[in-house]
């Protein structure tokens, strides 16, 4: 039984706003039945995602909606690109306290542009009032048995990490137009995602800081890693506050949505030749040991403590 209450113009919403043109034939029935009918295609594992991002927490309450709209779709892409998969299809459920057009329109810019550019398409979803929040469901599509997982990482593999670290986590304390855009408009590795599936041995996406995240790879692995601190990408922004700024925001910030993956030494040829063609920077912070835990090392190879983990939501 359903117990949300329907809002009062529920159904213009969704039509104006939330049914988009069909544009994948894997999608035999999209928005506006009692579910989608979907037609994954043979030899394909479908990799599935969700996340709950709520105003106040996950991003900020007076950020632009066009933001948030790009921003829960983002994150879902960048879950999905983390597994090697294609992002085929989504569904959204929003929660708001009230319907304001002009933020629903902006909301679904964002959101409708971001799905336009990888293919995705949206299947369906719901709208309930309450506390702003919003939901996305996201399913790609991963050759049969070749999605990228956090427990294929083995001792003596190079690991890398994309993009640059920090500058999200610098954009919720700071001014700095760069850090903001960071912050608002993350940008989903999915094309780097895919180039990885049969290169790398384990992957993630870095949404709770690197450290918190290539730990959670070492413990589905049962390996151990070293890191250099020195090593790490920063942008020219950051690098230009970094005497004051420290590594926090680069080791443990979060909302950084790049990928960390570990590679055999035999691939580095390989992946230096992806990153020259998806001009994606690769960067080399390290490697994986067969001790277990993450090691930490200054410019000097001193082992520094691992304080903080990331961030944790409870
Ligand atoms: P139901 O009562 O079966 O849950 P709804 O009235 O909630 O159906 O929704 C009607 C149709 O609109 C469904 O196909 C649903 O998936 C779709 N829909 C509802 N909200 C959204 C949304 N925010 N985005 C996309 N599709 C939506
Ligand atoms: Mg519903």
């Amino acid at each position: 039984m359903k117990v949300t209450v329907p809002m009062p113009s529920e159904f213009d919403l969704i039509r104006e706003f939330f049914t988009p043109p069909n544009s994948r034939p894997d999608v035999r029935l999209g928005v506006g039945d009692d579910a989608a009918l979907l037609a994954p295609p043979a030899g394909k594992d479908i990799a599935l995602t969700a996340d709950t991002l709520v105003a106040g927490t996950h991003f900020l309450a007076d950020a632009p909606a066009e933001a948030v709209g790009h921003k829960c779709l983002a994150v879902s892409l960048s879950d999905l690109a983390a597994m090697g998969a294609a992002p085929a299809w989504v569904t959204l459920a929003v929660t708001m306290p009230r319907v304001e057009r002009a933020w629903v329109e902006a909301f679904c810019g964002g959101f409708h542009a971001l799905a336009r550019r990888f293919e995705v398409q949206l299947v369906g979803g719901d709208l309930s009032r309450g506390a702003l929040s919003v939901t996305v469901q996201a399913a790609g599509l991963v050759d049969a048995g070749r999605g990228l997982r956090r427990d294929g990482a083995r001792a003596g593999e190079d690991v890398y990490v994309s993009g640059v670290l920090g500058d999200a986590a610098l954009g919720l304390g700071r001014g700095g137009e760069a850090f903001r855009r960071a912050l608002h408009w993350p940008q989903p590795r999915v094309e780097l995602g895919l180039a990885l599936a049969g290169v790398a041995g384990a992957c993630i996406d870095v949404s709770d800081g690197l450290l918190a995240d290539l730990g959670h790879v070492l413990q589905r692995s049962g390996a151990g890693a070293e890191v250099m601190r020195g090593a790490l990408p920063l942008s020219a922004a950051y690098r230009e506050i970094l005497a004051q700024a420290g590594w926090t925001a680069a080791l443990a910030g979060g909302d950084d949505y790049e990928l960390c993956f570990t590679a055999n030494p035999k691939r580095r040829a390989e992946v230096a030749a992806l990153a020259a063609q998806l001009k994606i920077p690769l960067t080399r912070i390290g490697a994986v040991t067969d001790g277990r835990g993450l090691r930490l090392l200054d410019e000097n190879g001193n082992a520094l403590a691992v304080a903080r983990a990331g961030y944790e939501h409870f």
